[in-house]
């Protein structure tokens, strides 16, 4: 009989750059084979206010794959309802931690103080208000009570024998799992517009704010690759092109 590990409870979500292959050049060069041909290799860094007057064209018409000559590997922890979220996102590659192949360790998302707690307004269109600190005292004693008790029975099986992928069933949708996703530049604007509350987008969203965690750091990354494209992306009410 193994004892049974502590539960570790957290509120942030991890998000690491593995491996990129994404620049701003990337793009031209793509767009501009349709009119240059085998020379655009040569032209891509000649005239850099060009560059971006062409990128800032491809966004704001939609011309869209020529932001798909790139890819970003993020290595993602996150609770399994964010990943439900984020695998809804069809155009991505995956491959996630298995609960039929390992243990799952009991990592918990509890929600940190500053996790807005009230919805207020309509569906599709809600706002969050901050909780009292009854509410959040609340939640927080509930999700940790819980956790500990699903945590038990699903020790409690596998020491009596019960398969992994039998036992994991009672794990709650907070636990934490990690994977790996890789998108281009596209699909993350995608992802992006969908999954960040931002007031200057031309279609405004209304994620959970637990994905938009993710996303941000996502967002961090892309800015930081990309610039040129970054910033054509905003200039242009974050509209995945
Ligand atoms: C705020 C919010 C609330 C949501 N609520 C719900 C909900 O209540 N229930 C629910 O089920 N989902 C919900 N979703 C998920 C949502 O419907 C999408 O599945 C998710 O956002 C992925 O978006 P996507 O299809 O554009 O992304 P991707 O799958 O990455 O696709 C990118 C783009 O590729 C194209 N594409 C991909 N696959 C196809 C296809 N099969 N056919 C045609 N074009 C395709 C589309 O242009 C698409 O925009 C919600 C999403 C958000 C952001």
């Amino acid at each position: 009989m193994s004892a049974t590990p502590e539960l570790i409870f957290r509120s942030d979500m991890t998000v690491e750059l593995v491996r990129a292959a994404a620049r701003d050049e990337d793009v031209v060069f793509a767009a501009r084979v349709s009119t240059a041909g085998e020379q655009t290799l040569e032209t891509v860094n000649d005239d850099a206010a060009q560059s971006t007057g062409l990128i800032n064209f491809l966004m704001r018409d939609r011309h869209g794959s020529p932001f798909e000559h790139n890819s970003f590997t993020f290595y993602v922890q996150a609770p399994i309802f964010v990943f439900r979220e984020f695998m809804r996102h069809r155009i991505a590659s995956y491959n996630e931690e298995s609960g039929r192949y390992r243990e799952m360790r009991p990592v918990f998302y509890v929600p940190g103080p500053e996790r807005k707690l009230k919805q207020v307004g309509k569906a599709g269109a809600y706002r969050f208000e901050d909780g009292t600190p009854e509410q959040f005292a609340l939640v927080d004693e509930n999700v940790r009570e819980v956790c500990a008790a699903a945590f038990e029975s699903y020790q409690s099986m596998l020491n009596a024998g019960v398969a992994r992928e039998v036992a994991r069933i009672v794990l709650p949708l907070n636990l934490y799992s990690s994977m790996y996703v890789t998108m281009n530049a596209r699909s993350l604007m995608n992802f992006l517009s969908l999954r960040t509350a931002r007031e200057n987008t031309k279609f405004p969203s209304f994620p959970q704010r637990e994905i938009e965690m993710v996303a941000e750091q996502m967002e961090a990354e892309f800015e930081r690759l990309m610039p040129l494209t970054y910033a054509a992306f905003n200039a242009n009410g974050r509209v995945a092109p």
